[in-house]
């Protein structure tokens, strides 16, 4: 039984984090003509309402998204995925935000194509329906995304972006993270894949960096970003994690102005920090 809903979360600072990389890759795959894929293995719903439902109820956007919304000062990363949330919200008011699955849209050329899985049974139907005029172009598969992308690797145009974000509720996920990422580099070794990760107080997310580290010697990219002091009860997240495959290879030098704003402006109290490693390939 899958009790994980993203809305609950849609715009906190782990998925600025995540969200602003996602954009930030998928225009590096943009900068060639030749088409690519964008695969997401844990999709979620594609779009939130922030101003009802479950976002609305926990307003964890409120410590994410809603920080830099009026922001002058965006360092060029930051500001291009803001102009993709706003473009959501027309009239200025911050009250939808974009899931991983409507941001690559949004950025994705005649050419490129779109593979989501999605496993909750209400999720799916969210998002087919967001996606209800999307064509063929954005194929929306209801299963495991783990086991799914096995029959879809490697691409056919060679080039692709595979975001994996489990929601780790189930301590399984780090695990079959990790066993994915290896299994998909032995049929696709040259695609970029970006591994979200909560930074929280159990010892698999504790150790999940270094796992993740050892899969390649080099060419990769790792950026944490902590947002507070790890809460006196363990329970709750207080940062979170992006390792990168293959990344663009300016992007460490983009983070290194990147993530000491992201600490100003998400920073919740002195103790947070972030954490930027990179093996170049
Ligand atoms: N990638 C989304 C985004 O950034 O907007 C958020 C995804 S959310 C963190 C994780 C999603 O994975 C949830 O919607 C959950 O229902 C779904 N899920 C859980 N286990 C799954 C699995 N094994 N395969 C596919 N989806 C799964």
């Amino acid at each position: 039984m899958l009790s994980y809903r993203h809305a609950f979360h849609a715009g906190n600072h782990a998925d600025v984090l995540k969200h602003a990389l996602v954009v930030r890759m998928l225009r590096h795959l943009a900068q060639k003509d030749k088409s690519y894929w964008y695969i997401d293995t844990h999709a979620g719903a594609g779009v939130y309402s922030l101003t009802e439902g479950f976002a609305a109820k926990n307003a964890e956007y409120e410590n994410g998204i809603a920080r830099l919304w009026e922001r002058t000062d965006l360092p060029p990363l930051i500001a291009d995925y803001v102009d993709e949330v706003t473009a959501l919200n027309a009239d200025g008011e911050l009250r939808f935000y974009p899931g991983s699955p409507y941001l690559a849209w949004r950025l994705m050329r005649e050419q490129d194509r779109m593979r989501l899985y999605e496993l909750h049974s209400t999720e799916i139907d969210v998002l087919r329906h967001n996606f209800r005029d999307a064509g063929r172009r954005a194929m929306i598969y209801e299963g495991d995304g783990f086991d799914g992308i096995k029959a879809i690797l490697p691409p056919p145009p060679r080039r692709a972006l595979v975001l994996i974000d489990p929601s780790y509720e189930d301590k399984r996920d780090y695990a079959r993270t990790l066993a994915c990422l290896e299994e998909s580099l032995k049929r696709f070794a040259t695609g970029t894949y970006a591994v979200w990760y909560p930074i929280v107080a159990r010892p698999e997310s504790q150790r999940f960096a270094e796992q993740l580290k050892a899969i390649r010697p080099n060419g990769w990219l790792h950026a944490a970003l902590t947002v507070r002091q790890p809460p006196e009860d363990g329970f709750g997240l207080y940062g979170s994690g992006m390792f990168i495959l293959n990344p663009p290879y300016t992007l460490a030098a983009e983070l290194k102005q990147v993530l000491p704003y992201l600490v100003d402006t998400l920073g919740e109290d002195k103790n947070a920090s972030f954490k930027l490693e990179h093996r170049a390939a």
